[in-house]
């Protein structure tokens, strides 16, 4: 019997590959047609979870915007549900700005910004006496290795889970610069958030971790391990 020769080198008889074309196209269309719809139904439950989470960071008083997908010039980044924030509101009435308008992956920015809400706002009206307007924070999404090193593993950075604080704004003008405080009270200040992070982010590194967070706190949500509630905090 005569062998034909499949197209990924199987051999195959002739009527077989005389019917293969037909065979094949509706089963070609049926996959299509199933892998369109799986994806119309992920990017629907997809988008219905970001605005489900984007209903609940306005609910939050958080005033963000969805925005498209930012560049991914990495494989492995991507960010699942892109929000850019612009600022939160405390629950004294206080607004603090990010003017860097971070953009983070939605559920990351409800955790940041509970995070400020919930911590860095009430502990600078507290302790340092005036309230906190601003936060310098960075880009937040960031498509790169981890501490730039090249050929690391990615940055939870490339995934919208990671935010950078270098200085926290007051409205008397004072700015406490996280890497060099500049009294022994915002010592205590910048000391209090850097130990309090940890019960929001996965990991908190900055000045004295290592070289890479010299000047700033770094804090993301990415897992450590099989072990969701093991913590990196330094
Ligand atoms: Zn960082």
């Amino acid at each position: 019997m005569r062998l034909g020769v499949g197209s990924q080198g199987r051999l195959r008889p002739p009527l077989l590959r005389a019917l293969a074309p037909r065979l094949r196209t509706p089963l070609v269309v049926a996959l299509v047609l199933l892998s369109q719809a799986a994806m119309r139904s992920s990017t629907r439950a997809a988008s219905t979870e970001t605005e489900a989470c984007f209903a609940h960071l306005r609910e939050g008083q958080v005033e963000a915007q969805v925005v498209a997908a930012p560049p991914a010039p990495l494989a492995d980044c991507a960010i699942a549900a892109p929000v850019q924030l612009a600022s939160l509101r405390l629950a004294n009435g206080e607004i603090v700005k990010l003017p860097d308008h971070p953009i983070l992956d939605c559920a990351f920015a409800a955790t940041f910004t509970e995070f400020v809400h919930d911590l860095v706002g009430p502990l600078g009206a507290a302790i340092l006496g005036s309230p906190v307007v601003a936060l310098a924070t960075g880009p937040g999404y960031e498509c790169r290795s981890r501490d730039r090193v090249v050929g690391a593993k990615p940055s939870a950075h490339g995934k919208g889970i990671a935010i950078d604080l270098s200085e926290i704004v007051l409205a008397d003008r004072r700015r406490i610069v996280i890497a060099h405080p500049a009294s022994a009270v915002e010592e205590v200040f910048v000391r209090t958030i850097r130990r309090g992070a940890c019960g929001w982010f996965t990991t908190v590194l900055g000045p004295g971790s290592d070289a890479a967070h010299a000047d700033h706190l770094h804090f993301d949500s990415l897992s450590h391990g099989a072990n969701d509630n093991y913590r990196i905090c330094e």
